[in-house]
């Protein structure tokens, strides 16, 4: 069995698929690893780096995937990267179907089996493949940094010779993968904080972090069966955004990181709000690039309202490449041990709930994702 690696032709796109550590594994499962010239460069990989784990170097991407069974990538590729695959051959990587379909009928079109580990289900069993969770926990990392950076303030107390500094108040609306990691970095910093989630099953979680959890009577399970939140009724989000109104007048940081499968993210931050708000305090909307928390968020953008700076950063994990890449690759190698069976050869069995929960294109039809509709 052979497996490639591309290189990122996205020029913000940072990541690699595959790390050195995950050639190691493979090559001792007897896999070959073909890796494209300088794909893990910009994420602190080097190609003598592959090399020392037995993978060889191509020069480019149609060398890199010839011959290949299966094709690793972060992105999406491009319409025009998917003349580099070749019918049979499989695709892993991050696709988000819905968003992209003339790349899905691309892939379709030219025979390729396309797995989408975005769309892989939220079972147990599957944790370990779950790029959405892995790169999660890198964005609400990394936002709790940039809203750090972005205050004139401490976050801890301080007792200095030059006086006392009170620790920084906090606040992360949406308490999943990136929400709770959010908090567990605000509490490495010694801050206060608050948090609030529609699904009344966090609050333990929230609480065991130190935070103290907001709450509400929202008279309903709002809690689907896939773990994910259920958009409220108007009613609800009412009393939701007068829980947030008396909370966030006094916070100094605020992460937002809401969503709701396939809707825009719901907005939890007014404009009235922002505008109680104290100038130099911060809120980093990481539901920016599906609308925003914020009324006010521009994606890709920091919006200066007053004093209070709204920052609506997009695709944070390639801002942390060499850790974002280690965990989308370890999913990864554990994804593709999943499509292997016990003697080691490929095997894309359809009763494998992950296996089909996945897989989008195959044998130039749609399994999973975007309808004929929708396609065209
Ligand atoms: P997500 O990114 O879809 O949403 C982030 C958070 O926003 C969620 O906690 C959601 O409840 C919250 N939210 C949505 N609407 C809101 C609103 N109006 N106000 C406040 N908060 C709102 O979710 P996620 O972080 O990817 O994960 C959600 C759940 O799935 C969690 O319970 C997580 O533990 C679970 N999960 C399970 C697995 C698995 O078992 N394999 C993997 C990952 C996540």
């Amino acid at each position: 069995m052979k497996v490639a690696v591309l290189k990122e032709t996205n020029p913000n796109e940072s990541r690699v698929g595959l790390v050195p550590e995950g050639v190691k594994f493979l090559m001792k499962k007897e896999i070959q690893v073909v890796v494209e010239k300088d794909a893990g460069l910009d994420a602190g990989f080097l190609d003598s780096m592959y090399e020392g784990e037995g993978a060889t170097i191509a020069p480019d991407a149609a060398s890199t995937t010839a011959g290949a069974d299966v094709v690793v990538k972060v992105l999406p590729p491009a319409v025009t990267e998917v003349g580099v695959l070749a019918a049979g051959q499989i695709l892993v990587c991050s696709l988000q179907p819905s968003a992209n379909l003339d790349v899905v009928r691309a892939l379709r079109d030219a025979g390729v089996t396309t797995m989408a580990l975005d769309l892989m289900p939220r079972i147990t069993r599957a944790q370990t493949m779950d790029i959405l969770s892995s790169q999660a926990t890198v964005a609400g990392y990394k936002a709790v940094l940039l809203g750090a950076n972005a205050v004139g303030k401490f976050l801890p107390m301080l007792t200095t010779a030059a006086g006392t500094i009170r620790p920084a108040k906090t606040l992360v609306l949406g308490a999943g993968v990136a929400g709770l990691q959010a908090l567990a970095t605000f509490r490495r910093l010694g801050a206060r904080m608050e948090a609030f989630d529609v699904r009344p099953a966090v609050k333990e979680q929230v609480e065991s972090l130190g935070a103290k959890f907001l709450e509400m009577d929202l008279s309903a399970d709002l809690e689907d069966e896939g773990g994910y939140a259920k958009e409220l009724s108007k009613d609800q989000h009412e009393k939701e955004l007068e829980l947030i109104a008396g909370s966030i007048r006094d916070a100094d940081v605020v992460v937002t990181t809401a969503q709701i499968p396939g809707r825009t993210a719901p907005i939890l931050i007014t404009r009235e709000m922002v505008e109680s708000m104290k100038p130099g305090s911060a809120i980093v909307d990481l539901a920016a690039e599906t609308g925003g928390n914020c009324e006010l968020t521009k994606a890709g953008e920091t919006v200066n309202h007053g004093g209070v700076l709204v920052l609506g950063p997009v695709n944070l994990p390639a801002s942390m490449p060499y850790h974002a890449s280690q965990m989308f690759s370890k999913n990864l190698v554990t994804f593709v041990m999943e499509m292997r069976n016990k003697e080691g050869s490929l095997n894309l069995d359809w009763g494998n709930e992950v296996l089909s929960g996945v897989c989008v294109t195959f044998q130039r039809e749609i399994r999973h994702g975007p309808t004929r509709e929708a396609l065209g």
